[in-house]
């Protein structure tokens, strides 16, 4: 059913990626689950599509929509295949975006044409084996020598990175002014002194590479420097902040492949002589998914059009992130038990969008780190 949210031009889009999900991304989601790597093909067809690049403008060869278009797509994509959707994500409305919205005209021209165009893949690498939710105590060093910047430390968990053309690394020039010490690079693929070692054994979005990245004295010349220096921490938490609302949308494309798949299976299946869909057990369960994905995607495409019409958006991005990875937590679980014992199996897709559902509540801010922040627009808004 269309939705009556959506502008005529927003309903192509929804079609045109829901299209191509269903065709070339949904049948192939199990084998490269079980592949565990980066897929080239899934990310070929999102570049044919414009996707790469689609909340950048033409000028940088993006395709020039905003959040709402970014969103539309994030959840189509995640719908077929939730791995690729976080690839897609870690590429452009993490890695892109800082250089888009922090980078000076020449590092735009520079680094963006290739990575809008799907050319190129970008990395986003601020969390460390130290801790991700406390990122303003990173250790990565930064130190400048006769205009060289020297990168020293390890990132963890970093999406993208073994396939990266070009990597945002967040590290300090001074530990002791804390989060004022943070600069933003952009370091380029094989760069002397950087080893990436992917990460293998994921419970879910096995088809999103995962990877440490280590740096040893790695050179990054001063004009990768993005911004101005100390400022880096901010600018994470900018992008941080416009990202959350492209993992709620993931999350509801994760929530509503389940949906679909219950929904199928509850009237196929019998048992005391009619279609489990008739019991009201089932029928509550079905209600019960369909009312949660659908107050996500309104929650979502609430925070995207407020991004887009530049007003205030923040509180409602956490909150739009917090119920809808706790709803995808929640509606896979449920729809693996309109499965019975088959949505235990790998034939079963519910059971990979149940694995792949689990990291939504931690990474971009766990559901804590989306609590604290709510908490603070809260009791701000309501002083004694
Ligand atoms: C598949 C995957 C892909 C990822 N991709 C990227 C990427 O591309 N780039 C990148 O930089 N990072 C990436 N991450 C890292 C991710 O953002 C972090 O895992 C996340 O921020 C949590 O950090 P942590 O794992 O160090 O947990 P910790 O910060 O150690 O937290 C552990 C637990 O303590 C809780 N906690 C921490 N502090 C508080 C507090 N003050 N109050 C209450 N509870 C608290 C947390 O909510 C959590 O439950 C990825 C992670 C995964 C799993």
């Amino acid at each position: 059913m269309p939705d009556p949210m959506l502008n005529e031009e927003e309903r192509m889009l929804q079609n045109l990626v829901r299209d191509f999900a269903d065709r070339e991304m949904a049948p192939r989601a199990r084998e490269v689950d079980e592949k565990e790597e980066f897929d080239q093909q899934n990310w070929q067809g999102m570049a044919r599509l414009g996707i790469t690049g689609i909340s950048i403008a033409p000028q940088y060869g993006g395709s020039g929509g905003g959040y709402r278009q970014l969103a539309i797509a994030a959840e189509e994509i995640a719908r077929g295949d939730a791995a690729a959707s976080t690839g897609l994500i870690a590429h452009l409305s993490l890695g892109t975006t800082t250089i888009y919205r922090f980078g000076n005209e020449e590092q735009k021209q520079r680094f963006i044409p290739s990575l809008a165009s799907g050319r190129g893949v970008a990395a986003w690498a601020l969390t460390e084996p130290g801790g991700g939710s406390d990122a303003a105590a990173l250790q990565t060093s930064a130190v400048q020598r006769d205009g060289t910047w020297f990168l020293n430390g390890s990132k963890m968990f970093i999406t993208n990175a073994d396939v990266a053309e070009s990597m945002v690394v967040f590290a300090t020039q001074d530990r002791e002014q804390g989060y004022k010490g943070i600069s933003a690079f952009v370091v380029p693929r094989g760069a002397p002194g950087m080893q990436v070692n992917p990460m293998h054994g994921k419970m879910g979005m096995r088809a999103s590479s995962t990877s440490e990245v280590v740096f040893q004295d790695t050179p990054v010349p001063a004009e990768n420097l993005l911004g101005e220096e100390g400022r880096g921490f901010r600018y994470a938490m900018e992008v941080l902040d416009s990202s959350r609302i492209t993992i709620a949308a993931q999350c509801v494309g994760i929530g509503q492949a389940a949906l679909e798949e219950a929904v199928r299976y509850a009237q196929q299946r019998e048992s005391f002589g009619r279609p489990i869909a008739q019991h009201q057990a089932i029928q509550f369960m079905l209600a019960d998914m369909a009312a949660a994905v659908h107050a996500a995607r309104t929650t979502t495409m609430q925070a995207a059009t407020l991004k887009d019409e530049g007003r205030p958006f923040i509180n409602e991005a956490s909150i739009a992130k917090l119920i809808a990875s706790e709803m995808c937590v929640n509606v896979t679980s449920q729809a693996v038990q309109v499965h019975g014992g088959y949505g235990y199996f790998k034939d079963a897709p519910v059971e990979r969008l149940f694995r792949d559902a689990r990291v939504t509540t931690i990474y971009e801010g766990t559901s804590q780190v989306q609590r604290l922040l709510i908490a603070r627009q809260t009791l701000a808004q309501y002083p004694v």
